[in-house]
Parts: structure tokens; C-alpha cells; sequence
């Protein structure tokens, strides 16, 4: 059989357990030797919140820290210039064995969102998709891969887990109110979050 690599892109600002779930599940379920968390760079179509990279790099450092099969990656965040997921699976394609494949893991919101994405023919040319089901409009899921044809029917592949209504947003808010936010998020990335004071200040 094929090597399998699961690939895990997000802004993770912060990593939750909704993210580390699906993650396992992923890897459990398909078979996948490692899962490859790739934090993205700051991209001006997505507020990070005064967040740097490097502290959202960070947090999923101390996120999987104890998750052998989990692995994190600085190849977005080195990047120059725009950053596209198929330059991303390319770039690990040249760098893997001939034989191995990649799975993409999103959330069912990301999935519905692909016929947006640049490139997305390509990317599904180039990698499977893994759509964890989220809460969320499964509908726009559905149409997402219809959209796409034989190639969508060949490569997205759902993935049930159970389904955590938490989002970054979710816990940002959390934080700033000054509410709890344990077994959500990991005890280290919470301790390190208290530390740098983050997601205190202005938004
Ligand atoms: P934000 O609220 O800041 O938009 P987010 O919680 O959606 O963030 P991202 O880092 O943007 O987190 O997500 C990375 C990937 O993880 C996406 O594919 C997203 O769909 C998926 N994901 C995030 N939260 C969940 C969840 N609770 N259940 C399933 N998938 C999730």
C-alpha cells in the first residue's frame, strides 16, 4: 500500500480540540503514517488578530508536543509571497517518496468554501481530501462536490467524528471575557497563552 501523509493546514489562532480531534480521527481511520500540521502565514484575507505566526506556530507546538504520529511544519510560514495549498502539497511531493499520497484534512465549512479556492482542481488533481463533519451546512457540502464531478466523488472522502460546535472565534471571545477555556484548548497551549497575555488586547 501507498505511504499516506496527512496534511492539516489552519490558522490554528488558536488550536483546539476540535482541530486535534478531527486530526485523530483522520490518521486513525486513514490509515495515515503521520499528520503534518502546517500553520498558514498571515494572508491579508484573514485577520490574525495581532497574532504572529510564530506564536500560532507555537501554540501547535505545545499542542501535539505528546502525539507521536503528529508532526508540525514551517514550510507555509518560511514562504514568500502568497502561499496556495497546491504550492504547499508540491512542495511535499518533491520532497517525499515517489509512492506516497497526501490527505488534505478540513472541516465541512472548508470543503464547502473549495470552489472558491485558487487552484482547486489542481489541488484535488494533486491530493485527497479528508472533510470532517463540523456543525454546519451539509448541503453546501454536497454541492461543493458535485461541483467538482468525477474528481470530487474520487477524491473527498467524509470522515464522521463527533461533532464540537468550537471555533477559534469561539474561544478568542472566551478568553477575552475571561472565561474558561479549559478541555478545550490544551492545558499547555492555555499556560503559554496566560503567559503572552494573548487575545487581550485590541482586536
Ligand atoms: P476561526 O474561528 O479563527 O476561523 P477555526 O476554528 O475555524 O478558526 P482554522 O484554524 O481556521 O480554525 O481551521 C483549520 C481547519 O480545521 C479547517 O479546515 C476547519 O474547518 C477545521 N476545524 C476547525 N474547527 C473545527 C471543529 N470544531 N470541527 C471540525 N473541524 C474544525
Amino acid at each position: 500500500m501507498a505511504r499516506r501523509i496527512g496534511v492539516f493546514g489552519g490558522s490554528f489562532n488558536p488550536i483546539h480540540i476540535g482541530h486535534l480531534v478531527i486530526a485523530e480521527a483522520a490518521w486513525q481511520e486513514f490509515a495515515l503514517e503521520h499528520v503534518l500540521f502546517i500553520p498558514t502565514a498571515d494572508t491579508p484575507n484573514k485577520t490574525m488578530h495581532h497574532i504572529d505566526k510564530y506564536t500560532r506556530y507555537r501554540m501547535v507546538e505545545l499542542a501535539i508536543a505528546d502525539n507521536p504520529h503528529f508532526v508540525i511544519s514551517l514550510i507555509e510560514l518560511e514562504r514568500k509571497g502568497p502561499s496556495y495549498t497546491v504550492d504547499t502539497i508540491r512542495l511535499l511531493k518533491e520532497e517525499a517518496p515517489a509512492d506516497t499520497e497526501f490527505y488534505f484534512i478540513a472541516g465541512t465549512d472548508a470543503v464547502a468554501d473549495l470552489p472558491t479556492w485558487k487552484y482547486n482542481r489542481e489541488l484535488l488533481a494533486s491530493c485527497h481530501f479528508i472533510c470532517a463533519s463540523r456543525p454546519g451546512d451539509v448541503e453546501k457540502v454536497r454541492r461543493s462536490v458535485r461541483y467538482f464531478g468525477a474528481l470530487g466523488r474520487q477524491k473527498i472522502h467524509f470522515l464522521r467524528t463527533p461533532e464540537l460546535e468550537i471555533s477559534s472565534t469561539i474561544l478568542r471571545g472566551l478568553i477575552r471575557a475571561d472565561r474558561s477555556v479549559r478541555y478545550l484548548i490544551p492545558e499547555p497551549v492555555i499556560g503559554y497563552i496566560r503567559e503572552k497575555q494573548l487575545y487581550k488586547g485590541a482586536w
